[in-house]
């Protein structure tokens, strides 16, 4: 290991306790979709009874995901998962 590294990993520390210590002041969330590789189609590999299907080749697909950054540390967060928000309501009559 030489200087350098030991003087970035020691960044890194510094900014990773930083960031253990904010509070987080989220900023505004925004739709980040994620691009992952996915399977499609099955081909048969191997031979005999030795024989398994493996995926034909694989793309892009585009995952929801949401992301917020802390206006304080700059700590990126990520989410898939959504819930529902009540944001009015209305007269009842039952
Ligand atoms: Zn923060």
């Amino acid at each position: 290991m030489n200087q350098r590294i030991k003087y970035l990993q020691a960044q890194i520390q510094a900014e990773e306790n930083r960031m253990s210590r904010c509070t987080h002041e989220w900023n505004e969330v925004f739709y980040n979709p994620e691009t992952v590789k996915e399977g499609y189609g099955f081909k048969p590999v191997g031979r005999g009874s030795d024989m398994w299907h493996e995926y034909e080749g694989y793309h892009d697909v585009q995952k929801p995901r949401w992301t917020r950054i802390c206006k304080k540390c700059g700590k990126e967060d990520h989410t898939d998962k959504q819930r529902p928000v009540v944001t009015h309501h209305v007269p009842d009559f039952k």
